[in-house]
């Protein structure tokens, strides 16, 4: 993809602060972090979301995040890693070739502080399945 910045980063068009690289994957440190060593795991096709990577590539990718997460936790000390990944603009979604954000968390690091979760009202779990059930 021409207009893709990513693509043009695993190109070799763009620079990047290459963490690790194989036949299908690349990683490389998020130029504005959310937290020091913030990275990211990309793979090399070109593929917009998570609906469209096929299996072999996003097998590589979350080995990768395997790999590149364990050494970004232990490099820059943290004490907990989240593995996040967003599909289209509703949920954040800025660079259309999917990747994988590692962020590294420290204690009180204010990131995330609180999981917005509440329970479902009466009978709302179930009438959810049912709509979700028939698409998988
Ligand atoms: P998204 O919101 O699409 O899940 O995340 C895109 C991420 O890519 C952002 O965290 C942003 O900082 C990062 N990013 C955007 N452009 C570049 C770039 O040119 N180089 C690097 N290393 N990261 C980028
Ligand atoms: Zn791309």
């Amino acid at each position: 993809m021409l207009d893709c910045i990513f693509c043009q980063i695993i190109q070799g068009q763009l620079p990047c602060a290459r963490i690790y690289e194989d036949d299908r994957v690349l990683s490389f440190l998020d130029i504005n972090p959310v937290a020091r060593g913030h990275a990211l795991v990309v793979p090399k096709r070109h593929y917009s979301t998570l609906f469209h990577i096929p299996p072999e590539d996003l097998e590589a990718c979350i080995v990768a995040a395997k790999r590149v997460g364990a050494a970004v936790f232990k490099g820059v000390g943290a004490s907990g890693l989240n593995v996040l990944q967003n599909n289209y603009r509703a949920a954040g979604q800025l660079i259309d070739h999917f990747h994988l954000h590692l962020i590294p968390r420290h204690a009180h690091d204010g990131f995330f502080t609180a999981w917005p979760g509440k329970p479902y009202p009466t009978g709302e779990l179930d009438r959810i399945l049912r709509k979700i059930l028939p698409e998988v």
